[in-house]
């Protein structure tokens, strides 16, 4: 089409101008749209769901389940994870396209506390589902904000260590961008 328009000498050549940009806008229109779509289509309550938002929620779950996270509550903020499991849930996030928001930190405490480490920190909170002991969150630590997955594992075994908060019995909590309306099944264990 662009070889005729260029070769022709015509009045065609302001209709194949004309029709090959409308083309062009139809195909970026197109891409556009569906790259929105993906991320804005709405469910009955009217709250932004993925295009695959069931197939994406199951996949998530067996997730947590496998690096044995434990979200506080139903939904999928403090996703609580152990320092060990910390890579491969990311890594998995981020291949299911789920943006990690904010970081906090709990103190993984033993029952009774730990009188070497100072156990227990923070304000508490619930026994580990996976693991001896319980967690207490350590509210008085700002939530550190995350704009890109990639931020995190160079933030959390690099760059936090080196912070005035750290503490060796502190692990951190991820907040999964996920509809509201979300429910974990790791609740019901
Ligand atoms: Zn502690």
């Amino acid at each position: 089409m662009v070889r005729n328009f260029l070769l022709s000498n015509s009045s065609l050549d302001l209709i194949v101008p004309i029709s090959f940009l409308a083309y062009c806008k139809y195909v970026v229109y197109n891409v556009f749209n569906k790259m929105c779509c993906k991320d804005y289509l709405y469910n009955t309550k009217g709250i932004p769901m993925n295009s695959i938002g069931e197939e994406t929620k199951n996949a998530l779950d067996k997730i947590l389940l496998a690096y044995k996270i434990q979200p506080v509550g139903w939904g999928y903020i403090d996703c609580i994870t152990i320092k060990e499991n910390v890579y491969g849930f990311i890594k998995s996030l981020t291949e299911l396209d789920i943006k990690v928001t904010d970081i906090t930190w709990w103190c993984h405490c033993a029952i009774g506390g730990n009188k070497e480490t100072g156990c227990p920190h923070g304000g508490g909170g619930p026994m580990s589902k996976y693991f001896d002991g319980w967690f207490s969150e350590m509210y008085q630590i700002p939530n550190v904000k995350i704009k890109v997955n990639n931020e995190i594992i160079p933030y959390v075994f690099n760059e936090w260590p080196n912070t005035k908060e750290y503490l060796p019995c502190l692990i951190p909590a991820f907040w999964l961008d996920v509809p509201d309306d979300w429910r974990n099944t790791i609740d019901c264990i």
